[in-house]
């Protein structure tokens, strides 16, 4: 599934929802007491699978806190995203996943952060589109926090309503003035919340009714 991932944020690219250095994304199986995360800094739409970040989970007197795993020669010279408090408190605990395998994706949608730009909380627009809560359940929208801040991952734990087993009420929560994370059991999956997401703000925005 590493290859699926370079694959997404390669998408991503495409589509404008990242620049070159943009984007992360995390992958954990239920039965391993590890996960990969994409690397900092590495141009991801060249990003290959031995470039990630194998990340241990490690049981201690205070919970569970991670340590950088050895994986290949290549990303032993990288650093893992910053964005890793987020990606660890969203991977510890598996919650609903916990028979399955749990991605996290963080990229810079334009439509969506244009819209939270614009005044829209995201969890809102359902009300004049149904269809998109057919699949995806959209938070309440974070506020203004700094990027790869601990308090951006609190904030997105909050909204995304995370508890103790790891359990996610919502797929998607959008971060204003910065993207969206999205969460399911594979990358494209989680890749087509965002789509999905994205596709009716672009159309709110372009009613200019809102
Ligand atoms: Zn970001």
């Amino acid at each position: 599934m590493l290859e699926t991932i370079c694959e997404v944020l390669e998408d991503a690219y495409k589509r404008n929802w990242i620049t070159s250095r943009d984007g992360n994304v995390s992958i954990r199986h239920h039965d391993r007491d590890h996960f990969y995360i994409t690397p900092s800094g590495v141009r991801k739409q060249t990003l290959q699978p031995d470039q990630f970040k194998k990340i241990g989970l490690v049981d201690n007197d205070f919970g569970k806190s991670w340590e950088i795993l050895p994986y290949t020669d290549i990303s032993s010279n990288l650093r893992p995203s910053g964005e890793i408090p987020l990606h660890f408190g969203l991977q510890k605990e598996m919650g609903q996943h916990s028979n399955d395998v749990r991605v996290v994706v963080h990229v810079h949608p334009t439509y969506c952060v244009a819209a939270m730009h614009a005044g829209i909380d995201l969890s809102t627009v359902v009300h004049s589109f149904p269809e998109l809560s057919r699949y995806t359940k959209v938070a309440p929208n974070v506020g203004d926090v700094p990027p790869i801040s601990q308090e951006l991952a609190n904030q997105c734990f909050d909204k995304l309503q995370l508890n103790h087993e790891g359990d996610i009420e919502f797929d998607i929560v959008g971060i204003k003035g910065h993207g969206v994370v999205a969460i399911d059991t594979s990358p494209w999956r989680a890749y087509e919340h965002i789509e999905r997401l994205e596709h009716i703000c672009k159309i709110v925005l372009a009613s200019g009714n809102y």
